[in-house]
């Protein structure tokens, strides 16, 4: 896709020059959340199901970890923001009033002789078409596109809707279909007035979203980063429409940073403005936030000016009035949008992979995930020296049970400490608490830090005060 051109002394600019990705290849960040139980695939016992991924003890830990630090700062922080929880099945109409029963949809191809489907765009010696090009009936034969597998002709775009469709009651008939969501922002619309009414928010005021959606991608993969099923943050800003702009560029820094907060490394993120002809159907404006994945700089988020599309459309197509009526000037109308769209799963797994670190230590590999400890599934682990001497033992688990009120601790006995530590280090967890011989006698145990190693000596009566004070200092 062609891009515009943006000033090379911008460090978002396109042409800033490439940091690289934090870890060569996928494969190394596939293979840990495997091992350690971050995320599997789905139906693995059956062979799996393309594109569902599952997210095991680490894994559930870890998202839901994030989602709480974007609830945080788009929801517990902010006056002006509320949260909703909407259903992920709605009325039908809702899609055909937003548009997406006539425009999500995607340019599909068809390899003539393994019948294998592609999305075009995805395609080899496709990067630098417009969307233009990409509607062009002939531009597979203009550009000389084959089938990357097996060489074959391929057919003409068409396009391909991405809406997973289901039957809503006991019988499949077409007056029963309805979609599974393909993106969470609808929910919020058409609960624009009851959020507005009672809750007495005045504009600007947005409203925030976490949940699943779902999209029948012709080409999912590289891992979690493109799914059929997963989940998505959204806030909608709703502003008066001589002020979106203003909004969008205030919203824009705020959402870039809030990954740099939570550890991402600065260079590997940039913004890129979507051209005219790739906004989406309902998009005046559309920047993404991009990161350097193993396999390229990719959408991470997108903040989007939706101008008054869908409560326009949501009014026209119910027949209520979803104008807004501003009490201070007497002016009615119907507000615009600034929406920030992430993914849940996309996030996770850029802080994963930004976390990976290899390093040498004493001739041997330590692998650590420098994760912010907001984000880390475990907070803390408890580790006896000892494990054959029940007074270690009893004493750990008492100092796991005790910071376990507040934050998850995990008490780990199966191993020499020097692996205890690799083990812990290799899942993020941030500080390690260790009971020794020496503790029987002067009280003390050891706190150690993930990523300087540098131990301290506490008292045991002081140890969950202090781990949960080094939390607390973290915290952004
Ligand atoms: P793409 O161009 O990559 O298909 P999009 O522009 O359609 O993505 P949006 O509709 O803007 O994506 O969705 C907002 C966010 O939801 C994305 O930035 C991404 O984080 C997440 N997301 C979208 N589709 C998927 C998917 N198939 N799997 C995982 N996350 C997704």
């Amino acid at each position: 896709m062609t891009h515009p051109p943006t000033p090379a002394t911008d460090p978002d600019s396109p042409r800033a020059g490439d940091p690289g990705p934090s870890v060569a290849n996928l494969d190394t960040i596939v293979s840990l959340s495997k091992r350690r139980g971050f995320i599997f695939p789905s139906s693995e016992i059956y062979g799996g199901i393309n594109a569902v991924w599952d997210y095991g003890p680490l894994g559930v830990e870890l998202k839901n970890n994030v989602k709480r630090a974007w609830w945080r700062s788009m929801v517990q922080t902010r006056d002006e923001i509320v949260g909703l929880d909407a259903g992920i099945l709605m009325a039908p109409q809702v899609w055909v009033a937003s548009g997406h029963v006539g425009s999500f949809s995607d340019p599909l191809v068809e390899c003539q002789t393994d019948h294998r489907r592609f999305r075009l765009d995805e395609l080899p010696g496709t990067e630098d078409l417009t969307q233009t090009d990409l509607q062009d009936p002939d531009v597979v034969k203009r550009l000389g596109l084959v089938c990357p597998v097996d060489g074959g002709p391929l057919s003409a775009p068409r396009r391909f809707n991405l809406m997973f469709k289901t039957y809503m009651g006991p019988v499949e008939e077409d007056a029963a279909l309805v979609y599974l969501r393909p993106e969470t922002a609808q929910g919020i619309y058409v609960n624009f007035r009851n959020v507005r009414e009672s809750s007495r928010k005045r504009i600007p005021f947005g409203i925030a979203q976490v949940g699943k959606a779902f999209r029948n991608e012709i080409s999912p993969g590289n891992f979690v980063f493109r799914m059929r099923e997963f989940e998505q943050m959204e806030m909608q800003y709703f502003v008066r429409p001589d002020t979106a702009s203003q909004y969008f560029d205030e919203w824009l820094p705020r959402r870039r940073q809030w990954y740099v907060d939570y550890g991402v490394t600065s260079e590997r993120l940039r913004l890129r403005e979507h051209a005219p002809d790739e906004l989406a159907h309902y998009a005046k404006k559309a920047v993404d936030v991009e990161y350097r994945f193993p396999f390229g700089w990719k959408e991470l988020e997108g903040v989007h000016n939706r101008g008054d599309w869908d409560l326009g459309n949501h009014a026209k197509a119910s027949g209520e009035n979803l104008e807004y009526f501003d009490p201070v000037t007497e002016e009615r109308y119907i507000p615009w949008v600034v929406e920030t769209s992430a993914g849940a799963d996309r996030a996770a797994f850029t802080f994963l992979i930004d976390a990976y670190r290899e390093e040498e230590v004493r001739g041997e590999t330590r692998v650590s995930l420098a994760l912010h400890p907001d984000l880390a599934p475990y907070k803390v682990a408890v580790l006896p020296l000892l494990k054959k001497r029940p007074e270690i033992v009893e004493l750990c688990q008492r100092i796991k049970d005790d910071l376990r009120r507040d934050v998850m601790a995990v008490y780990d006995d199966t191993a020499s400490i020097g692996k205890l530590y690799r083990r812990q280090d290799e899942i993020g967890t941030p500080y390690c608490v260790t009971v020794d011989v020496d503790t029987l006698e002067d009280q003390a145990v050891t706190v150690r830090d993930r990523d300087t190693m540098e131990q301290v000596r506490v008292h045991v009566d002081q140890v969950r005060t202090f781990v949960l004070d080094l939390l607390a200092r973290n915290r952004v």
